[in-house]
């Protein structure tokens, strides 16, 4: 483990959230997030033929409070599919980017999201000040994400960390482990942002390969970070590792953590976040998990009123050890369809499979499925270091499927359907990765009723 900070720094975030919100204090910020809230409603209905349907009966300035936000209807995946051009709150010629999310359903339009140039500019900036919480200038770092386009989210980081004086170099997703290594090897680099399980296979294949890379800090950001993982990652490379948050819908940019590791501070300037309860979609107390919403403050080309993540958090009901008001979003572990009951009426989710899993020193990723009767969790194991081919690598990966039931079987929900007869588990493991796993999509607990599309 790297060693623990003893006074994390106050989130760089905080300045730079004051700055773009013209504010001095937190104050200050909430009315600059009434005020863009109602600009944003006004803009909406006025420029986008979506928003005048669906926001027909909303007088902007009938909203008193921020509270008042939880009046104004949801949008969904599904308005985005069906209604994307529709929510354009500009010209199509004023459109920089449009980037497509494809749907993995058999039925459906994919997601398209559009950005202006404006747009665009915010979430360099964003990554500018984000990235200022884990580099200093004159720091090298690896970008192990998708950047040959311009406005990638691989480019646009490249361009912000420029900013402040520090060398991107887009890679791309981890495609072969072994051609990554060596270009972090070769590259001298203090920092690397990735998607988590392809970090951590990195990580591991770097321990089995000898003690080569030393890292500073390594951001994990794309898709979930189990707890297990990233104390996988700091352990291999000495390093610090940050979770941001963020999503296309969001502008590529939500959130990230600061060196007290408790969960996001959130781009407050130009997104409004809530939790909600998932059943009846009411506003939660701090403290109280539900469903992560946020809203456009600043957006143009696509402004999201309400626009439900599908991703499982809360709000943490205590202030930053970092000496922040920013609000703090708790580390998302898990999808809201993520959660599923099992036969015995426990509920299962993702995260505690992947705290158990990723646990085990030899597992690189994971694949999991739950039958449609619920009776049966299937898992895949992806090793991380078995490289001789043979009888030797065959009870290695027999010993390891065996570790990984063992695991699960410690998982009180899992284990406790087992006892009684309501689930079986079966696991295996391979050093082959499954079709279609190239880690950009976000990890699931399947069933045949949760097909998802990656957000
Ligand atoms: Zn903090």
């Amino acid at each position: 483990m790297s060693a623990p900070i003893v006074r994390p720094e106050r989130t760089r975030l905080e300045p730079w959230v004051l700055r773009r919100a013209g504010a001095r204090d937190e104050a200050g910020l909430r009315r600059h997030q009434l005020r863009a809230l109602r600009a944003t409603v006004r803009r909406a209905k006025e420029s986008s033929r979506f928003y005048a349907r669906r926001l027909h009966d909303v007088d902007p300035d009938g909203l008193a409070d921020l509270a008042g936000v939880a009046g104004l209807p949801f949008t969904t995946a599904d308005d985005v599919r069906s209604s994307g051009m529709d929510m354009l709150g500009v010209r199509q010629g004023e459109v920089e980017r449009i980037v497509t999310l494809p749907t993995s359903g058999t039925t459906g339009d994919p997601k398209r999201i559009f950005f202006t140039a404006a747009d665009q500019e915010l979430t360099i900036d964003f990554f500018e000040h984000g990235m200022s919480v884990l580099v200093e200038p004159g720091d090298r770092v690896l970008i192990l994400l998708p950047g040959e386009r311009p406005g990638s989210v691989g480019d646009l980081l490249r361009r912000g960390l420029a900013r402040m004086q520090v060398e991107g170099v887009v890679h791309g997703p981890v495609r072969d482990v072994c051609r990554t290594l060596a270009a972090l090897e070769a590259g001298r680099f203090d920092a690397v942002v990735g998607i988590p399980v392809q970090v951590l296979g990195l990580a591991r294949r770097s321990v089995a390969e000898g003690p080569a890379v030393r890292l500073k800090s390594v951001l994990l950001s794309t898709d979930h970070a189990p707890r297990s993982l990233v104390a996988a990652i700091e352990d291999a490379w000495g390093c610090r590792v940050f979770d941001h948050y963020g999503t296309t819908e969001m502008g590529l940019g939500g959130g990230v953590e600061c060196e007290a590791h408790m969960g996001y501070h959130l781009r407050e300037a130009d997104l409004l976040f809530e939790v909600v309860d998932i059943e009846s979609g009411a506003p939660v107390p701090d403290g109280h998990y539900g469903e992560v919403v946020f809203t456009t403050l600043t957006r143009e080309a696509m402004p999201l009123i309400r626009y439900r993540t599908g991703d499982y958090s809360r709000f943490v009901p205590r202030p930053c050890p970092c000496g922040s008001w920013l609000r703090v979003l708790d580390t998302v572990r898990t999808r809201v369809a993520g959660r599923v009951r099992l036969k015995n009426g426990e509920m299962l989710d993702l995260a505690a499979i992947d705290e158990a899993l990723f646990a085990l020193p030899d597992v690189a990723d994971c694949h999991v499925r739950l039958s449609e009767d619920r009776g049966t969790l299937s898992v895949e194991v992806l090793a991380a270091s078995f490289r001789d081919r043979g009888v030797a690598q065959r009870d290695g990966l027999d010993a390891l499927s065996r570790r990984a039931v063992a695991a699960l079987e410690a998982v009180p929900a899992i284990g406790s359907a087992v006892r009684v007869g309501h689930l079986d588990l079966r696991a295996t493991a391979g050093t082959a990765a499954w079709p279609g796993s190239d880690g950009t999509a976000k990890r699931m607990l399947k069933t045949s009723e949760h097909t998802e599309e990656p957000g």
